[in-house]
């Protein structure tokens, strides 16, 4: 029987777990961590649930595929997808229906529903050109470029807006400095800048807008859940606390791993670690670790997760407060690595959805904003000079005092993101789409010269976010399948 190991079992590596055995390969995934499902994990404090990471999945078929149908759980499409609160006072319900969604943006910021729906058409063109090729597919594989379809995709070329940045995009399409800041902030989506990464990002719009943005009941760490016991329904073996410490190949073949308990062979090793931090200790490469170092690293994140006393009927589950000063927020957390002093702020609350999260009269505040990478700031100043812009600053748009209902507190900064998920700078996405090359520079899913090698998560081929890193999960599948043919 053919055995294979996985390393790692965030979202990337428990799909990949769950397709090899389906495919009747013996499962092994070894995993440093105590638990399962790296970033897509929750914390209980204080009588409250929170969703540590993730707090939106589309494409929500892409997970169903995996799961029996008993362990399928009921998912909400939001009706809400997020209520957005800008500095002068302008509040923007970003309805999932299309026809609501124009009517709220003419109302409310006077632009012509002809206008949004010709910029969303756009978007969804991107998806029709892109996904085969770019999302669900490899284009390191030749057969995959060589067919019709990716030759229809080359020569529309120009309909991907690659030579243009996000921004400018959403300038000459929608105009309205609101609306464009809106549809700007769609390159946080995978830690990007939209002052520079390319226009073809408007696609994650589409996806939002159009194919729907969901919430599972039971919150988002159901996803997590659902998989481990889908995986070990399979028959595969999870080793928690143990990390990999080398990847052992020779003659152009994998042959396992080395653990600081010995040897463990493998005919297939599927690696769902950073990329970076594969090649600088689990198979060291000074070549492709100095190409993956060239990439600008994505954004991280600072999180408040917030047991507040009392109900906050004036926000939704999702909310964002804008920065006054976009571009230089941006400039701030990308070209100083700093944090700004008015930061945009996101709040997830998923106890407006799902009650048993927070105790009565109380809700769950996620409250997050983009980090710079870690590249050794002073993170105690940072957290404790922007916890206090983040209260002034909600006190400030919300017109009510809020720091005496924190009844309970904790924080996740990007050095323990590095710390928990081995992402390296704490970086949530891998490297960022920021250069026009990015998506291209990202590492394949398999190695041309080693057999047996695949690569799964946010951090490679075709990049970060759930749905992609189910998708990668989906190529290597393919790819596994071929080999062993
Ligand atoms: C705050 C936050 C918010 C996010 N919001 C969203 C969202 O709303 N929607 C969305 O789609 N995506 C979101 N994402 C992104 C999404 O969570 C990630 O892209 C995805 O979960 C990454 O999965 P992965 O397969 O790359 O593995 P990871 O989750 O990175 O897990 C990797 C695993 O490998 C293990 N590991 C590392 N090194 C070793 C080793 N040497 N040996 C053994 N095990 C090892 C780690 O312990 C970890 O468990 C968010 C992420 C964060 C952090």
């Amino acid at each position: 029987m053919t055995q294979a190991i996985i390393i790692g079992s965030g979202i990337g590596g428990l799909a990949a777990s769950i397709r090899l055995a389906r495919r009747g390969i013996r499962v092994d995934v070894y995993e440093s961590a105590e638990n399962a499902g790296g970033k897509i994990s929750e914390r209980n404090f204080n009588g409250f649930r929170f969703d540590a990471g993730p707090s939106l999945l589309t494409l929500p078929e892409l997970l169903f595929e995996l799961l029996d149908d008993d362990l399928r759980f009921p998912v909400q499409k939001t009706k809400i997808i997020t209520k957005y609160f800008y500095p002068d006072g302008t509040q923007i319900l970003a309805f999932s229906d299309v026809e609501k969604l124009t009517a709220e943006i003419e109302e409310k910021l006077n632009v012509p529903a002809d206008k949004l729906n010709a910029y969303l058409r756009k978007a969804a063109t991107v998806y029709e050109l892109t996904s085969d090729l770019f999302i669900f597919g490899s284009f390191h594989r030749l057969k995959n470029l060589l067919n019709l379809k990716s030759l229809k995709t080359l020569l529309q070329f120009r309909k991907l807006h690659a030579f243009q940045s996000l921004h400018e995009f959403n300038t000459s399409e929608l105009g309205e400095k609101r609306l464009v800041q809106l549809f700007d902030r769609y390159a946080t989506y995978n830690g990007s800048n939209p002052y520079q990464t390319p226009a073809t990002l408007s696609v994650i719009s589409h996806l939002e807008h159009k194919l729907g943005a969901y919430l599972p009941e039971g919150g988002m760490f159901q996803i997590t859940e659902s998989l481990l016991k889908q995986a070990l329904r399979l028959g595969v073996k999870f080793h928690f606390g143990q990390a990999v410490r080398k990847v052992d190949v020779s003659n152009g073949k994998v042959n396992g791993i080395l653990l600081d308990s010995g040897f463990v062979p493998a005919d297939i090793v599927v690696s769902d670690v950073d990329i970076h931090s594969f090649y600088s200790s689990l198979l060291p490469d000074k070549k492709r670790l100095s190409k993956i170092k060239k990439e600008e690293r994505s954004s991280s994140a600072l999180i408040f997760y917030w047991g507040m006393k009392g109900n906050f009927p004036e926000l939704d589950i999702h909310n964002i407060f804008f920065s006054s000063d976009y571009k230089e927020e941006f400039r701030q957390l990308f070209q100083l690595n700093e944090v700004s002093n008015d930061p945009t702020v996101y709040i997830y609350i998923s106890s407006k959805y799902n009650p048993a999260d927070a105790p009565d009269g109380c809700e769950n505040w996620f409250v997050m904003i983009n980090a710079p990478a870690n590249v050794g700031q002073n993170w105690n100043e940072i957290i404790e000079r922007t916890r206090l812009n983040i209260l002034q600053k909600l006190e400030r748009m919300l017109g009510k005092q809020l720091k005496n209902c924190i009844a309970a507190e904790q924080i996740l900064s990007p050095p323990e993101i590095f710390k928990q998920t081995g992402s390296v700078n704490g970086s949530i996405y891998g490297s960022s789409s920021n250069s026009r090359y990015a998506s291209f520079n990202r590492h394949a899913n398999f190695r041309s010269d080693i057999d047996g090698l695949y690569f799964v998560g946010g951090s490679v081929h075709p990049g970060g976010g759930i749905p992609l890193c189910l998708s990668s999960a989906k190529i290597v599948d393919g790819l596994v399948k071929e080999y062993l043919k």
